[in-house]
């Protein structure tokens, strides 16, 4: 570097004593005023790299990317991947699709929003598919609970919390939210509670469902900003819903028997069932139609603006075993990670991952319990080996088994 060069910004010139910070690197220097606008510009290029000049926003996955990506988290669970995928993708060309102006005959044909339900058993994975699909996306995305949701003027939060959500996650710009995506969890909670909704009155069931209409079949929505329940002095923001894309999901326990009934089976379980051979007792969910949702407690007006429906296959051996050390944060690789941040070479024995795999199975806690139980087998080891000096471990079978005869949880999880 020059001489007289030192003490100036290399971008604009400016001498050291007309700036307030000049940063040195190896080649030059740089102001903070170039440093701010340098920042504009990123901001700026990434805004435009989101949304092109006429309001179009560039997504370029199809459908087959959208799902391999998901296959490098979720293990099976294909028909869902493949219902995600396409309505994802359906999702961002409906949003790009051109206002019809013009009365040409093409210009008729709008494309309908397809909001999904996934119906799958609790530890599945199917928050575990709206999370990841939320990472290929540049629309906000939002996880919100149904379980908290009340008729209004009942203990709760309104219905349009829901959408409060959302505009957190956009830092509130309105326009932005309105073509994002919500995850609704847990919306088996709010079926109706009996066959006769006359009995008493349902607030967290019946009544949440006919609030949950209007949001999802495209309105303009008052939203309370901060979330919880409306009140009169509050500041409302308006948002349409019109492209929201919702995504719901639920356990839906017990919908395997309406399904049974449905299919003139009997219920899982009788002898007579095997014999039959032709349906698969041990994966009912998969014969699911809106009726069986109806027969849940579902009100038809909202299985009607659900019309994407597609369920999740239990995890048998197999899956979990894959699990514990297919997907790219795989609990084992999570595992290894830890301990090559400490210089050591964790290593398993592979009869331990089966082994892990039976407990979780003989629990019955399912993918969930992978977790539990290899935090339970792990925890004394990572709280010795960084005090040691050891390039390498092995947890063998003997010693997880040691561990986990130990375990608390393990006594009380099978009741
Ligand atoms: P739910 O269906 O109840 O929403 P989650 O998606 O929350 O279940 O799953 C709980 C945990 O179990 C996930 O965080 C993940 O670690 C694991 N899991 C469940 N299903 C799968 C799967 N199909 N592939 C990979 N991991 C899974």
């Amino acid at each position: 570097m020059s001489k007289q060069n030192v003490n100036r910004c290399t971008f604009c010139g400016r001498p050291k004593s007309e700036t307030e910070l000049l940063v040195e690197g190896q080649e030059g220097f740089i102001c903070n005023f170039c440093i701010e606008q340098a920042h504009q510009i990123l901001v700026e290029s990434s805004q435009s790299q989101t949304t092109t000049p006429k309001g179009q926003i560039e997504f370029n996955y199809k459908p087959s990317d959208i799902k391999n990506f998901l296959d490098q988290y979720v293990i099976g669970q294909e028909n869902a991947k493949k219902s995600l995928s396409v309505a994802v993708y359906n999702h961002y060309k409906r949003l790009n699709q051109k206002p019809s102006k013009s009365k040409s005959k093409n210009d008729d044909v709008e494309i309908e929003k397809s909001n999904i339900i996934m119906v799958g058993q609790t530890g599945t994975g199917k928050t575990l598919l709206a999370k990841t699909i939320a990472r290929l996306l540049n629309v906000p995305f939002t996880i919100v609970d149904a379980t908290v949701l009340t008729e209004a003027g009942y203990v709760g939060e309104d219905v349009e919390s829901l959408l409060s959500r959302l505009l957190q996650a956009c830092d509130y710009n309105v326009e932005l939210a309105e073509r994002g995506i919500v995850f609704i969890d847990e919306i088996d909670k709010i079926a109706r509670k009996g066959d006769n909704p006359s009995i008493t009155r349902d607030v967290s069931g019946e009544g949440v469902q006919q609030g949950l209409l209007k949001i999802l079949e495209g309105s303009i929505v008052n939203v309370p900003p901060n979330g919880g329940r409306k009140h009169p002095e509050q500041r409302m923001v308006s948002v349409n819903t019109k492209d929201i894309l919702f995504i719901c999901g639920g356990a839906f326990d017990g919908i395997e028997k309406k399904i049974a009934q449905r299919i003139n089976a009997e219920i899982v379980g009788f002898n007579s069932i095997r014999e039959t051979g032709k349906v698969d007792k041990d994966n009912l969910l998969q014969y699911i139609t809106p009726t069986d949702l109806k027969s849940f407690g579902l009100i038809p007006e909202i299985i009607g603006r659900l019309p994407v429906l597609t369920f999740l296959d239990p995890l048998d051996r197999t899956a979990l075993r894959n699990i514990l050390t297919e997907p790219k944060n795989a609990i084992i690789r999570q595992y290894i990670k830890l301990f090559k941040m400490d210089g050591v070479d964790l290593d398993f024995e592979p009869q331990v991952l089966e082994y892990i795999v039976d407990k979780a199975i003989e629990f019955k806690l399912g993918a969930r319990g992978l977790r539990s139980i290899c935090e339970t087998i792990m925890l004394d080891v990572m709280y010795e080996i960084p005090s040691k000096s050891m390039t390498s471990y092995t947890v063998t079978l003997d010693y997880a088994k040691e561990k986990l005869a130990h375990a608390e949880f393990l006594k009380y999880a099978r009741a």
